[in-house]
C-alpha cells in the first residue's frame, strides 16, 4: 500500500513526455510546442499604418486647423513604391497600408475634414503617432514562443502570420482501454440477469479525449487466464494502457497476475485513496499501464488524480495537477484516518468565498453524486472530521463553465 502522494510521486517519476510530431496549425491548438521558435522575420514586416486617414509630415501640422494637399492613396495591400509626403501634402492612406517616404505621422480620418483633393486637419499631430513600426512587436530572430507552451489561438495567430504552417507539438499518447469481467455486454445489447453495460470503457475514452489522448477501445477481457492474455498482449502495443476492475483481491481478479507473467513491473498496488484503493500501477518498458478499480466512480476519479496527470505529463504538459483552491464546507465531513479521501462537492462562490455542500450519498456505488459533483476535495490522509466553516482544499471536476475561479 503507498499513500496518495507516493502514488502520484511514482507514477510522475516513470513517465516523459512523447517524442515529436510536426502537425497543421489547424490541429495544433491544444497541443505542447516541443521547440523554442524564433521569428523568421520581423512582425510587421514594414512600417504601417494603424488609422484609416492620412499619411503627413508631422511639422506640417503643428498649427492646427491646418490645410494639407492630398497628392495620393494607399488602400491596404498597395505598395509605398515612390510615394513621398511632399512638404504641405498629405497621402490618404488606409489602416495597414504601408507609410509613403518621409510620412512620420497618420492623422484619423475622424479628425479631418475627410477631403479627397484637400484636408484640413483639425487637432494637433505627434511626431510618430498612429504609425506600426516595423518590428515593434516581435524582431526576427526573438524567441516568439517557447517550448513547453499551450498553444492557444493567440499562439496559432502568432504561428500563422509568421507563415509556419506546420508546428512541432508533442505526440498525443495512444491509450488502450480495456475493460475486464464477465458481467459485462457492450453498449447496444440489452443486459440479461446479472448482466451491466460497459460504461467504463466509454468514460474512459472521453476522459482520454479530453486531456488529449487517442483512446483506442480493446474491449472486453473475459474472467479467465486466456482471455486477459489476449486482451492485455493487444493493450500493452499502445502507449498506454488502462484497465478497469479485476484488480482487487476477488477469486475472478487476474488483472496484476496476468501483466506480470506478460513482462510487466508493478510499481505499486493499493493506494490509501477512498474511492479507489485497489488501484495498480505498473511499467510495460516504457509503457506505464494503470489498473483502476473497477466500480464507475473509483475508475472516474483515479482516472483524474492518477492518470490524467500522466497523461499530460507525456504531452508536454508542465502543470499537471489541477490547482488546489480553499472552499468553506457548508456541512460537516467525517473521515477515517489513514486515507485520502475523496469527496463529490457542489460549488458556490459568495462574497468571493467558495463554499462547498457534498454532491450527496458519497458511497462508491453511488454514480449520480459524481454525475453531480462540480469539485472535488482532497481530504488529507491524517484528518478525521471536518466542521461546517472549515476550509477543505478542493479542485474543479469537469468543465463546469458556469463556476468562473476567484
Ligand atoms: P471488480 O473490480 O471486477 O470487482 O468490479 C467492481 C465493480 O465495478 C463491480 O460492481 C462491477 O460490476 C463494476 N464494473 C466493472 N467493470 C465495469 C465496467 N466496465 N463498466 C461498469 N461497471 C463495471
Ligand atoms: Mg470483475
Amino acid at each position: 500500500m503507498v499513500s496518495f502522494e507516493e502514488a502520484r510521486t511514482i507514477i510522475m517519476d516513470c513517465v516523459q513526455p512523447l517524442g515529436i510530431e510536426r502537425v497543421h496549425l489547424i490541429e495544433a491548438a491544444g497541443r505542447i510546442l516541443a521547440e523554442d521558435l524564433p521569428a523568421p522575420w520581423d512582425m510587421p514586416l514594414w512600417d504601417n499604418s494603424a488609422m484609416d486617414g492620412y499619411a503627413v509630415r508631422w511639422q506640417d501640422c503643428t498649427n492646427t486647423p491646418c490645410r494639407l494637399r492630398v497628392t495620393g492613396f494607399l488602400p491596404a495591400g498597395a505598395k509605398a513604391d515612390g510615394i513621398t509626403v511632399e512638404a504641405g501634402c498629405a497621402v490618404r492612406i488606409m489602416t495597414g497600408a504601408p507609410t509613403p517616404d518621409r510620412c512620420d505621422a497618420v492623422v484619423p480620418v475622424e479628425e479631418s475634414d475627410d477631403g479627397q483633393q484637400e484636408v484640413t486637419l483639425q487637432e494637433p499631430v505627434k511626431n510618430r503617432q498612429h504609425i506600426r513600426f516595423r518590428a515593434e512587436d516581435v524582431a526576427a530572430g526573438v524567441i516568439f514562443a517557447r517550448s513547453g507552451t499551450l498553444i492557444r489561438p493567440p499562439e496559432v495567430n502568432m504561428l500563422a502570420g509568421f507563415g509556419m504552417a506546420l508546428v512541432p507539438v508533442y505526440r498525443r499518447p495512444v491509450v488502450a482501454i480495456l475493460s475486464t469481467g464477465d458481467e459485462l455486454v457492450e453498449l447496444g445489447c440489452t443486459p440479461g440477469p446479472g448482466q451491466i453495460i460497459n460504461s467504463n470503457t466509454l468514460s474512459l475514452a472521453a476522459a482520454v479525449q479530453e486531456v488529449g489522448g487517442i483512446a483506442r477501445i480493446i474491449g472486453i477481457a473475459r474472467d479467465n487466464r486466456e482471455s486477459h492474455v489476449e486482451k492485455l498482449r493487444e493493450g500493452l502495443k499502445a502507449d498506454v494502457l488502462i484497465t478497469s476492475a479485476g484488480v482487487s483481491a476477488g477469486d475472478c481478479d487476474l488483472v496484476r497476475d496476468v501483466l506480470e507473467e506478460l513482462g510487466a513491473t508493478q510499481m505499486f498496488w493499493k493506494v490509501a485513496i477512498k474511492p479507489g484503493g485497489p488501484t495498480a500501477f505498473a511499467m510495460f518498458g516504457t509503457t506505464p499501464v494503470f489498473s483502476l478499480p473497477g466500480n464507475p466512480v473509483s475508475t472516474m476519479i483515479t482516472f483524474e488524480e492518477f492518470v490524467r496527470p500522466a497523461l499530460l505529463r507525456m504531452q508536454g504538459y508542465q502543470q499537471v495537477f489541477k490547482p488546489l483552491f480553499k472552499a468553506v464546507l457548508r456541512d460537516p465531513l467525517n473521515k477515517k484516518k489513514g486515507k485520502v479521501q475523496i469527496v463529490r462537492l457542489r460549488l458556490e462562490k459568495e462574497r468571493g468565498c467558495w463554499f462547498a455542500t457534498s454532491s450527496g450519498n458519497q458511497q462508491t456505488a453511488i454514480l449520480k453524486t459524481m454525475v453531480d459533483a462540480q469539485a472535488i476535495a482532497v481530504l488529507p490522509s491524517e484528518s478525521s472530521s471536518f466542521a461546517t466553516g472549515d476550509e477543505v482544499d478542493v479542485h474543479f471536476y469537469g468543465n463546469h463553465i458556469e463556476l468562473e475561479p476567484l
